[in-house]
């Protein structure tokens, strides 16, 4: 079976990853009506506007607390877990994580990995680095199998498949699951998947899953999951190893409740997931089953950064539900790919700056009409249009600028001329008299703008010709 993952395709490459994508229409259709589906499925949730609006304001108001009190409850969620006899790892970048994951892995002699789903894992490409010193790493979620089958990387974070048709995974498991006829029966494909994977769970030597979130007061990781491998990952294998981002931690264990609500409603459309798994701690004496280790890795990589800046830092508010790009007119044409970072959308034009750096990925803040969709279905009310616009601030700004937090890469696109052009605009906005001189001046030199449009505009449908008069408009719709 072929388990190899591969590298991130470069961020900087977005603009002819998108064009490529724009003009595949098989990728459109699939997009525009998954897109379709889960905008309704999570409308179909949130009927009661005031209770939404309420949860809403729980959810954001647990998420600022957290963040307003992070270092504090980092330490308080390792003293509980450590006095559970749990071991908790700090990794600032995504080589630290990686080498602390595979020092777990040799410690214990282990070859074989079985994973229930994480972004952080993808974030450090850690399938990749454990694949590369010897160790089989096996996605356990189905639409993380089907991807790492595929040797490509999730399109969504939330449904990592969803640009995959049937036809597709049929293929897929035809190929590479021996003794797999092609079908395209959704049911027969769940069921050879979970067959395939079932033995999986008792031939690992550890179990590797992402947090949720997780409770500073109890010490509990809250894993929330459809299918069963995220339970079967985290308590069949000896060793246990959860990885997840320092944003995560919240104050109480009560504290998540509402935050589950709006992640399964907003993410799923489903008022309740299938599993919620709640780690306190490795297996006691006396118990039957569960991990002889839990070992938690707390990932940096980059966040320190957002939450040096009191506007960025609620970048990290997010509880991963996806809605923004379920909702992005952007993200619904080019699919997650396009992007070429861990986290697509609007969600991923605003973190990805921090992991990475803003000279790699400052053109994906651009990739926005500013519509405010993802403004107005976060569940958590992260202000992503105003992100966006700071973002490509500090992109713009002279990099030898002097400000309280640089960002790293900051000015990434400054250009003098730009930045000129800008000038001149405010300039001639500014001043009736000036803009006038201007429009006169443009309207007579039309001549020398270029005949092909230009970007997005290319894609766009061009607008009839309205009609002339009353007369035209009816003589259009058939009548005298
Ligand atoms: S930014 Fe908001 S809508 Fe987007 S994934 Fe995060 S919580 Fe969900």
């Amino acid at each position: 079976m072929n388990t190899s993952t591969l590298h991130f395709v470069p961020p900087e490459d977005f603009h002819a990853r998108s064009r490529a994508a724009l003009d595949d229409p098989q990728l459109r259709r699939s997009f525009r009506g998954a897109m379709t589906f889960l905008q309704e499925k999570r409308r179909g949730q949130f009927g009661d506007e005031d209770e939404l609006q309420h949860l809403r304001d729980l959810g954001e108001a647990v998420r600022k607390n957290a963040l307003a009190r992070l270092p504090e409850l980092l330490e308080r969620l390792e003293a509980q877990l450590t006095a559970a006899g749990a071991r908790v790892h700090w990794a600032d970048t995504p080589e630290e994580a990686n080498a602390i994951i595979h020092g777990i892995a040799a410690g214990c002699g282990a070859r074989r990995i079985v994973k229930g789903k994480s972004m952080a894992s993808e974030e450090i490409e850690l399938n990749h680095y454990l694949e590369e010193r010897g160790i089989a790493c096996l996605e356990s979620d189905m639409g993380e199998y089907i991807v790492q089958l595929a040797g490509e990387k999730p399109s969504h974070i939330v449904m990592p498949a969803i640009h995959k048709t049937r036809a597709d995974i049929a293929t897929l498991f035809e190929q590479h699951i021996p003794g797999t006829a092609y079908t395209e029966d959704v049911d027969e494909l769940i069921q050879t998947g979970r067959r395939t994977l079932r033995s999986a769970f008792v031939e690992a030597d550890i179990g590797l899953s992402g947090v949720n979130f997780a409770a500073a007061d109890t010490g509990t990781l809250w894993l929330v999951e459809n299918e069963g491998n995220g339970r079967l990952s985290t308590t069949v294998p000896n060793v246990h190893i959860a990885i997840m981002g320092i944003e995560k931690v919240v104050e109480k264990l009560e504290h998540i409740v509402p935050l589950a609500s709006l992640l399964t409603r907003s993410a799923t459309g489903q008022p309740i997931t299938t599993y919620f798994n709640l780690i306190s701690g490795p297996r006691r004496a006396g118990e039957l089953d569960g991990p002889r280790e839990l070992h938690l890795v707390l990932l940096d990589n980059g966040r320190t950064q957002a939450y040096a800046d009191e506007q960025l830092r609620s970048t990290l508010q997010c509880i991963r539900c996806g809605a923004c790009m379920n909702h992005c007119p952007v993200y619904g044409r080019i699919g997650g790919h396009a992007y070429g970072t861990t986290y697509p959308g609007p969600i991923g034009a605003i973190l990805s700056p921090h992991l990475l750096v803003l000279e790699s990925t400052a053109d994906l803040a651009t990739a926005s009409s500013l519509c405010g969709a993802c403004g107005e279905v976060c569940p958590v009310r992260i202000p992503i249009p105003q992100l966006l616009v700071r973002l490509r601030t500090e992109a713009n700004r002279d990099p030898h600028a002097q400000v309280a937090h640089p960002l790293r890469g900051q000015g990434a696109k400054y250009s003098r001329g730009e930045r000129l052009v800008w000038r001149f605009w405010s300039g001639a906005f500014g001043r009736p008299a000036a803009y006038r001189l201007f429009r006169w001046a443009a309207t007579r030199l039309r001549w020398l703008a270029p005949k092909d449009q230009l970007g997005w505009t290319k894609y766009r449908t061009p607008l009839k010709p309205a009609p002339r008069s009353l007369a035209d408009l009816l003589r259009e719709r058939g009548q005298p």
